[in-house]
Formats: C-alpha cells, sequence, structure tokens
C-alpha cells in the first residue's frame, strides 16, 4: 500500500501519529488536518524539507508559509512577539488566526520567502495537536493542494489533488471551519491590519484589542503584491470553472442553469429548484455555509459545469471570509 509513488491516508490512531511525527523528523511531508483546511506539512526549520513542500504544490518561491506551533514557547524561538499579538494569542489561541511578526534567525529564509516577518499560529484541530507534540517541531503547513485551486477541506480532497506527489496524509475528518485562518499583521502595534479575513472577524479582533484594525488593501498595480502580502494574490482558490457573482441570482439568471452553469444560492432557495441549483446552506448559516464553500466548488468542478453562478454572502460573522474567497475564485488570472 506504502509504495514509493502511492500516496496512504492514515488514521489517527497512537501507532500513526507516532510514525508520521517520525517522517516529519527526518524531513518528509506529512498532509494534516486542521480546523481551518488541510495543510501540507514539514518540519519549518528545515529548509530542504520545506523546499519540498513548494515543489509538491507547484507554489511560487514568493508565497511564504505559515509557521503551526502547539506550545507557547515555541514562539520566542521563531518571532519578536509585542503586547498586542500577546494578547491575541492569549485570546484566539488556538484558532483560526495567523499572526504576522518580525522573525528570527531560526526560520529558513525560504520558508518567508526572504521576509524579514514570519506567519505563525497554533492550531486547534485534537489530532494536529498531538502530531505537533509527538514531533516536537514547528511546522511549515501551507493548504494541501496543487497551488491557486481551491484548498482542501478532506483528506480525499487531498489526495485529489496531490496523489503521487506527497506519501503520508493524516485523516483527521471534514474541516470543522473550511476557509483558511484570518492572517493578521501586528508587528507595528500602531497600525494592525488584517491580511487575509477568516473565521476571527475584525470586530473580533478590534473588541479584544481596544483599538483600530484594518483591512489591507493591495494596490491594485502593485508590482510586488507577494512581498507585501502574499495571500492577497488576486486569483486564487479557484475552481476550473469560470465564476460569476451576483449579489442575488435573479429569475432571469435561473433561466441560464443547464448543464454548463450551476446556480448557487446561499440559501435554499423559496421556490427555485430542481437540476442544477446548488445552496450553500439550507438555512443560510454562515457557519455551515463557510464549511461547504470549497467542498460544493470542487464538486461542481468534477460534475463539469463550466460556468458557475453564485451569491456572495448576506452580512453576517463568516460574510467577510466567505466573500473574499469567491470573490479572488472569481478574479481572472
Ligand atoms: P496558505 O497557502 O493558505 O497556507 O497561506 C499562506 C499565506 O500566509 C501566504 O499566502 C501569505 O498570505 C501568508 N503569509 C505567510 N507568511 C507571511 C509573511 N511573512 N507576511 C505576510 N503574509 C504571510
Ligand atoms: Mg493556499
Amino acid at each position: 500500500m506504502n509504495t514509493t509513488t502511492g500516496t496512504r491516508i492514515y488514521r489517527g490512531t497512537a501507532r500513526n501519529i507516532a510514525l508520521l511525527a517520525g517522517k516529519l523528523r527526518t524531513g518528509e511531508l506529512v498532509a494534516v488536518p486542521t480546523e481551518t483546511v488541510y495543510g501540507l506539512a514539514a518540519n519549518a526549520l528545515d529548509a530542504r524539507a520545506c523546499r519540498r513542500i513548494f515543489t509538491a504544490k507547484g507554489r511560487p518561491a514568493n508565497d511564504p508559509l505559515i509557521i503551526h506551533i502547539h506550545h507557547l514557547a515555541q514562539l520566542d524561538q521563531l518571532a519578536v512577539m509585542n503586547p498586542a499579538a500577546r494578547r491575541l494569542a492569549e485570546v484566539f489561541w488556538p484558532g483560526p488566526l495567523t499572526l504576522v511578526l518580525p522573525k528570527r534567525p531560526a526560520v529558513p529564509d525560504l520558508v518567508t520567502s526572504g521576509l524579514p516577518s514570519v506567519a505563525v499560529r497554533m492550531p486547534r484541530h485534537p489530532l494536529l495537536r498531538r502530531l505537533l507534540h509527538a514531533c516536537d517541531l514547528p511546522l511549515a503547513a501551507p493548504s494541501a493542494n496543487p497551488f491557486g485551486y481551491v484548498s482542501p477541506t478532506t483528506a480525499e480532497h487531498v489526495r485529489a489533488g496531490l496523489n503521487g506527489k506527497i506519501r503520508h496524509i493524516l485523516d483527521g475528518g471534514p474541516a470543522r471551519i473550511g476557509l483558511e485562518s484570518t492572517i493578521v499583521d501586528v508587528r507595528d502595534p500602531r497600525r494592525i491590519r488584517v491580511l487575509r479575513p477568516g473565521a476571527i472577524s475584525m470586530a473580533q479582533l478590534r473588541n479584544c484589542l481596544g483599538q483600530p484594525v484594518v483591512q489591507y488593501r493591495p494596490q491594485p498595480k502593485a508590482q510586488n503584491l507577494a512581498q507585501v502580502a502574499p495571500g492577497m494574490l488576486t486569483r486564487h482558490y479557484s475552481p476550473n470553472a469560470r465564476i460569476l457573482l451576483r449579489p442575488r441570482i435573479t429569475a432571469r439568471d435561473l433561466l441560464q442553469c443547464d448543464a454548463r452553469t450551476a446556480c448557487v444560492f446561499f440559501q435554499k432557495p423559496a421556490k427555485a429548484t430542481g437540476q442544477h441549483v446548488y445552496w450553500l446552506d439550507a438555512e443560510g448559516d454562515q457557519t455551515r455555509a463557510a464549511r461547504r464553500l470549497f467542498a460544493l466548488l470542487r464538486k461542481l468542478d468534477t460534475s463539469g459545469y463550466r460556468t458557475i453562478l453564485a451569491e456572495t454572502a448576506p452580512p453576517g460573522p463568516m460574510a467577510e471570509a466567505i466573500n473574499d474567497r469567491l470573490r479572488r475564485a472569481a478574479a481572472k488570472n
């Protein structure tokens, strides 16, 4: 089963956790479950191991990796802390919040794409926490998918994208949140900026810190966008089908629904149902809609739709994050 090119999915038994921790210690890659999306992990302190992540994903070298830790004591080796960062870590870790901080020399330049900053997060998923504990290493892990495609929220999604390119996938069930972490740049405590929206909202960050937090908006023409905030690459998280966004899908939009065009409502519509009509959540629950989004985009891709007409999320707790991903999935190259 575990042949040279084959990709194996492991259940989270004590024996498998110990085995995979050993693989990580010797520089191999392991795809891991997190509460946000599945990640492709390597020892963050080993540049050679991390280079394999870029190769397996086809990820450009100027898109830096997030480092995952299980203990606050690991932070001092990686990053320079400040009071605002400490407060956010206390309140939101373990959880879907990534902090961008000044980097320490122990972090290989490859991991940060040569930036003087490093992105760090303490994940909450229990299996990943056991693995982090067992290998006792900080793990660099971007989403476990070919670069630019929709992020994986199940072990099967990881296998579908990286089969033959990686050997080990730890199965922790479907991701509970389903969208990547909120990334917040806290290097300058007087100017705290959200680089990527996620399940932790701007309002939560403001309430926690008692100060303004702004959404970072890159200049549309900035040459080195990837160097400022790499996740800001305009087109990302994209299925093969073309996505067209609508604040509301109208009766007229519905006329276009056919074997080539899927209509995706946010909430189950009162009347319009039938073939080629989908919704993110029957009741329009935002948490469940976020959890389902990436799996649905994948399903529509494999069903052969060429176009997806999708409704954006109405105001609500996950709207920032859902609409950010929808807009980027819809962006043209
Ligand atoms: P992902 O591929 O979803 O795991 O995301 C990794 C993302 O983390 C990158 O694309 C960046 O947006 C962000 N990131 C990682 N390191 C840094 C950094 N040093 N400064 C700013 N953003 C970073
Ligand atoms: Mg990614």
